[in-house]
């Protein structure tokens, strides 16, 4: 069997046991449960001689480390991360089970196959083959199986990068997403995920007063107040910001000049996503040129007879790196004008975006690489609208990134639908690609 052939099954065969497993975090703190995943990273290395630590933050909730220490201490340190657990999946909506790891042409399908296993599979798969080799590097590499990414990074990263620094400290990281290659006109594009919005939750706590369902008229209902707050939020447009990573990745990716010229531009960027399609993009381009505020929860009323004198609405605002919480709470109150005073905001989380300059040695080296696999490719900075852990290790200055590589077989605009979405699923080549671009970037940066 052949070099290629032992690497494409190695990684396809880790990927599906980690679908199967279905370590789903549906945000409670008993769901995850990726100790399945860990045992099974930490049964794919043995035999190696490399050794593990397990860093549990509630039952279940484990994160696994396994490193190759270098020889030069001046040497930089890199952090590989995946995530080990998944989003819960409706499988009505799925063409397969999504839990069964099924392989068919040259596709693996299920929950985790692009969000983001096949990463955390891949990068599992270089550094057993790298251990294997006798490998010696000059700097050290940390591998990291990390928990509850889905859910915020509580059970996860935050608990790492907060109570077990030392574990994980590292001069680079690596995790999701990016490298999902894109064909323009003067040669295919790679993006490298290199900045994220902040996670903004806030609650709009409406005030009323309650009153005889009988008799409503000239009652003050919080009901009907907040039907009012949700329209305004739901309704307001900050004024666009136009990023530079936005205006390279749309400089980059071969849209027509008139397209790009609208999209990089804060004062027409509104109007052109208004018509844009496909819808995916629309909402991509909208969402990474502004910040954005989702009402999706409300709270409220007691009984039907009973005139509400409190509602709570939840909104899901992401701020673009720069706009801070206070910055957010002050769009809050522009959005509600004159109902201002009639609202409390609380801020369950704030957090401000990220970003990370795509240049320095790390990126320089994985330039190298990419264009070694994917002749005539460039790497292009990526801005995302989710979430990701690689801002934990962002906010104590590492530059952190989101990369991997992927074949052309499904096509790039297919990937924002699979993520949390249907029919999630990810072709082998591509995981020959990531495990071979993984092994030869280390073996490139970490000498
Ligand atoms: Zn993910």
């Amino acid at each position: 069997m052949s070099d290629a052939t032992t690497l494409e099954q190695d990684a396809t065969e880790l990927l599906r046991t980690m679908i199967r497993n279905a370590c789903v975090n549906d945000g409670t703190p008993a769901s995850g449960q990726e100790v399945r995943n860990a045992d099974a990273l930490e049964a794919y290395f043995a035999g190696t001689g490399l050794a593990f630590e397990r860093y549990t933050a509630g039952p279940g909730r484990v994160s696994l480390i396994t490193r190759i220490e270098g020889t030069d201490r001046n040497a930089p340190t890199l952090l590989l991360m995946g995530h080990t657990d998944v989003v819960p999946a409706n499988a009505s909506g799925w063409s397969r089970d999504p839990f069964s790891g099924d392989l068919e042409d040259g596709i693996v399908w299920g929950r985790g196959a692009t969000d983001m296993l096949h990463i955390t599979a891949t990068m599992a798969v270089a550094v057993r083959r790298l251990a294997k080799s006798g490998w010696k590097p000059k700097g050290t590499l940390i591998y990291l199986g990390v928990a509850d990414e889905e859910a915020g990074g509580t059970y996860g990263a935050k608990f790492l990068v907060d109570q077990h620094w030392d574990a994980v400290k590292a001069d680079y990281v690596i995790t999701e997403s990016g490298g999902v290659p894109i064909p323009a006109p003067d040669g295919i594009k790679l993006p490298v995920t290199v900045a994220e919005k902040g996670i903004n939750w806030r609650r709009l706590v409406v005030k009323g007063t309650p009153g005889h369902g009988s008799m409503p008229f000239r009652t003050d209902n919080a009901l009907v107040t907040a039907a009012e707050v949700v329209r305004r939020v739901g309704t307001y447009q900050p004024k666009a910001k136009i990023l530079d990573e936005w205006r390279r990745y749309v400089n980059e990716i071969g849209l027509p000049p008139e397209l790009t010229a609208a999209l990089t531009d804060p004062d027409r960027v509104l109007e052109a996503v208004r018509t844009l399609e496909p819808l995916g993009m629309a909402r991509l381009a909208h969402a990474c040129t502004h910040t954005t505020f989702s009402p999706n929860v409300v709270h409220g009323g007691s009984k039907i007879n009973v005139v509400p004198d409190r509602v709570a609405i939840e909104v899901d605002v992401r701020a673009l790196p720069g706009v801070s919480p206070l910055d957010v709470d002050a769009m809050l109150k522009e959005a509600l004008g004159d109902l201002a005073s009639r609202v409390d905001i609380e801020a369950p989380r704030s957090q401000d975006g990220t970003r990370t300059p795509l240049e320095g040695a790390l990126v320089d080296a994985m330039g190298r690489v990419t264009q070694a696999i994917v002749p005539g490719s460039k790497l292009i900075p990526r801005l995302t609208s989710g979430g990701t852990d690689a801002r934990y290790f962002r906010f104590k200055n590492v530059p952190s990134y989101g990369f991997a590589l992927h074949s052309r077989r499904i096509p790039y605009t297919q990937y924002p639908l699979m993520f949390h979405g249907n029919d999630e699923r990810i072709d082998t080549e591509s995981l020959t690609l990531s495990a071979t671009m993984w092994e030869a970037l280390c073996r490139d940066f970490l000498g």
